[in-house]
């Protein structure tokens, strides 16, 4: 009987020093959540929120213009795992619907991280400008949602992710004053674009954008569009025009020629999957911008 009953007590030690040991060591992959995203930037912040209890993926490939972008079979099986599904939302995720749909798993949870943010409209993107997440302080809000869907999904660890979302929001405000100081010493404040990717980080940080050469997807400007963009960018004595990694840079590039300005080839959206990190992005974009308007 005592015999019996140190046993007893053997399997119960047994237990709790397993139940310890697999609280302590980070989760096998397999115990990770699997949080799709749209872009890398929310793939980041889905990592930076949830550590090594998460594995996130960008649905849009490095490189890709996620404006035309187009689902394939790979996405649908890859997406199938995944607990968590993070768009930005304002149209920049048009095929979402159709991905949802024919998803195998019906509890998957969506979070539309745009969800209250004040939308800059009026631009050639229908139903509004999709780009907040190159307003730092708007990715503040996008990362907060995102926090919020993994303590949804997984509540028991929800301190762990609420410790991690403080610490990364830090970051980015520290981010944040870093742009604004740096930007408040530039000589010059006005550029024309390729696509308005930069409107929020533009009304942000005071910056002007004064003329778009692609008024919408796939447009290419005729002679008098072409005048008239150089006309603008003369008047308003603009020092650059941003050009994008995901677009073509021809147009751009003979426009700068005849205005005699840089072009900057911007990257809105990161070009390596497994090596992305949001704020070296955009630090590395503010001292592209700074090479034409310092
Ligand atoms: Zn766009």
């Amino acid at each position: 009987m005592i015999y019996h009953k140190n046993f007893q007590l053997l399997i119960l030690l047994l237990v709790v020093g397993a139940m310890l040991i697999s609280c302590s060591k980070p989760p096998a992959d397999q115990d990770r959540i699997v949080v799709a995203t749209s872009i890398l930037p929310l793939m980041d912040f889905a990592r930076q929120v949830g550590g090594d209890r998460v594995d996130a993926f960008a649905i849009v490939p490095p490189g890709v213009n996620p404006h035309i972008f187009e689902l394939t079979p790979e996405i649908l099986i890859k997406t199938s795992r995944a607990k968590l599904l993070i768009l930005n939302g304002i149209g920049l995720e048009f095929w979402a619907d159709d991905l949802i749909s024919n998803l195998q798993q019906s509890d998957i949870v969506v979070i539309e991280t745009s969800k209250g943010v004040e939308v800059l409209e009026a631009d050639d993107h229908t139903g509004g400008n999709p780009h907040i997440w190159l307003d730092p302080v708007i990715a503040m809000h996008q990362v907060r949602q995102i926090c919020a869907g993994l303590c949804r999904v997984d509540s028991i660890h929800a301190d762990y992710y609420r410790t991690r979302e403080a610490r990364y929001i830090a970051d980015l405000q520290k981010l944040d004053e870093e742009i604004r100081m740096e930007i408040a010493g530039w000589r010059s404040r006005a550029f024309i674009c390729f696509h308005p990717s930069w409107r929020y980080f533009a009304e942000s940080y005071g910056l002007v954008q004064a003329a778009v050469i692609e008024k919408h997807p796939g447009f290419e400007p005729n002679p008098k569009d072409v005048a008239e963009i150089i006309r603008v960018a003369q008047e308003i004595k603009a020092r650059a025009i941003f050009a994008e990694k995901q677009f073509p840079v021809k147009i751009s590039q003979a426009i700068a020629a005849e205005c005699n300005i840089h072009v900057i080839r911007l990257d809105p959206l990161g070009s390596d999957a497994e090596q992305f990190n949001y704020i070296q992005l955009l630090k590395e974009n503010v001292r592209q911008m700074a090479l034409a308007l310092k």
